[in-house]
């Protein structure tokens, strides 16, 4: 009781200090405030606190410290493993501080840590102007570039990562630090990837890229007699193909309203960002001409509508389990065993990505960041996102069985951002294994330096070995 009574006074005391709020089990709000995006993480934080500024950072720090109550950093709430919320702990969600600046005549894209990808695209879109993030306009940017960020401009322009020019970081014991390639060089290395091991990054900077005045977007959609051929297609076409072709695959069942059947699909989704959309025409056309898609769409389309086109699929309270895996080969047995898996997808659901990778993601070298596989060829995703509880089960374990199935053709490096919460996992080893040895040796060097007491826990956390 007299641990209790000293924490409900540090956070009346916090409450004083706060632009923000605190929110407790009694507050009325208090179910939506703990809420994340995978419907399956239930925890029950001691409190949320709702930054309303920057400079609310430090005191829950402070607070954090003080209280030896477990903390976790939430941005936009989107992390599959859960880590944006704690039970019994406090979260500090900035979610609020949603501000973003754009320097038009320089290029550069200044990020508080709880924007949308939403925020950024329609901030940045009046410029004519892009960062590279992710497909879902929901998704949280902090989580996204700590981790990686994968999505339509990863081939032409890299990761989200790639595209840091700056972080501003306040650490575990309190110091506020610039992190770039002239500042804090080895602190930004490791943010770029290692996520947030080692502080709160209460504003990103990013290099944005010119955005044609439409991107040429499109899907070829194949029935499952076609799939093994069309794949294979697939692999030829993606041979050598120019970088500003990025195109992505999946598996699905699409929704009902769509009416296009209770089969799967394999979709193979493009966009070509460039303006002049002629070079991407007629790349298409050779896909097409291999692969004849049974339906098709193409079209040059606005890149905000782009960018949210698949946002109705994940609505925030789903529950989500996922799993992610680099290869390189997609010869006839890699073929053979993705179609196996992949017909089994289902409505609501389980799907699968392919990714193509290389291009500007592939160039940068394997010590320059955090970032583990730099090499692969081809990224798969295998996801669920379904709402009936009684499916945790089944849908985890078609997630589990498929990359086990895939494991004889994956290569190092697993994304962490996809990476769902394992009972019982030992988290160094899990470390170790998604980030690779050298990467993860590097990353505790730093650990040691920046958190040794490992405040910064609730991610995919690098353990310290000098606590
Ligand atoms: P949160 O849960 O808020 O945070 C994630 C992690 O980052 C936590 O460990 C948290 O502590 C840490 N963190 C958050 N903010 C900060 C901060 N300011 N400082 C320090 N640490 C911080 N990924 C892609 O690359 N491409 C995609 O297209 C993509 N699509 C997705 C679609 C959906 C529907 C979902 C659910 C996820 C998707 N992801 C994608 C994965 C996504 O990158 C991760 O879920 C990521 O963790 C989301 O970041 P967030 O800020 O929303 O999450």
């Amino acid at each position: 009781e007299e641990q209790g009574g000293e924490v409900d006074r540090a956070l009346e005391e916090l409450r004083g200090r706060l632009a923000g709020s605190v929110i407790e089990p009694q507050d009325p709000v208090y179910d939506e405030a703990r809420a994340v995006w995978n419907g399956m993480i239930d925890a029950r934080p001691r409190a949320v606190i709702r930054a309303g500024a920057v400079g609310d950072i430090d005191p829950v720090l402070h607070t954090a410290r003080r209280t030896g109550l477990p903390l976790a950093v939430r941005g936009g709430g989107h992390n599959i493993a859960g880590h944006g919320t704690v039970e019994g702990g406090l979260v500090l969600d900035l979610g609020q501080l949603r501000g973003v600046e754009v320097d038009a005549k320089n290029r550069l894209v200044t990020v508080e840590p709880g924007a949308t990808l939403a925020d950024v695209d329609r901030a940045t879109a009046t410029h004519g102007l892009a960062v590279p993030l992710g497909v879902i306009s929901a998704t949280g940017v902090a989580g996204l570039t700590l981790g990686g960020g994968v999505g339509w401009l990863t081939r032409p322009n890299g990761l989200s990562l790639d595209n840091l020019a700056s972080a501003d970081v306040i650490t575990a014991t309190g110091e506020h630090l610039r992190a770039s390639e002239q500042d804090n060089p080895e602190l930004f290395w490791g943010l770029r990837g290692g996520g947030g091991n080692f502080g709160v990054v209460s504003s990103f900077t990013f290099r944005a890229r010119p955005l044609p005045a439409a991107v040429l977007g499109g899907n070829f959609f194949y029935r499952p007699t076609h799939w093994k051929s069309a794949l294979s297609a697939f692999g030829r076409w993606t041979q050598d193909l120019p970088e500003e072709m990025n195109p992505i695959i999946s598996f699905l069942v699409l929704p009902p309203d769509l009416e296009m059947g209770e089969e799967p699909w394999m979709i193979i989704g493009f966009a070509w960002a460039s303006e002049n959309h002629q070079p991407g025409l007629e790349l298409i056309e050779q896909l097409r001409a291999a692969a004849p898609p049974d339906e098709e769409e193409v079209a040059p389309t606005a890149w905000l509508q782009w960018q949210s086109a698949m946002d109705s699929l994940f609505p925030k309270g789903s529950r989500g389990y996922w799993k992610n895996l680099s290869f390189s080969r997609l010869d006839d047995v890699a073929v053979d065993v993705l179609v196996g898996f992949a017909s089994e997808v289902t409505w609501m659901g389980t799907g699968i990505d392919i990714h193509h990778m290389e291009g500007a993601f592939g160039r940068v070298p394997e010590e320059a960041t955090a970032f583990p596989n730099r090499s692969a060829k081809y990224w798969l995703n295998i996801y669920g996102f379904w709402h009936d509880p009684a499916e945790d089960e089944r849908l985890s374990a078609f997630a589990r069985k498929a990359y086990t199935l895939m494991q004889p053709f994956g290569e190092h490096g697993e994304y962490v951002n996809f990476l769902g919460a394992e009972i019982g996992q030992d988290v160094a080893e899990a470390a170790r294994q998604a980030y690779g040895p050298d990467t993860y040796d590097r990353l505790v060097a730093l650990k040691n330096r920046f958190d040794p007491d490992n405040l910064f826990r609730l991610n995919h956390n690098i353990v310290p070995t000098s606590g």
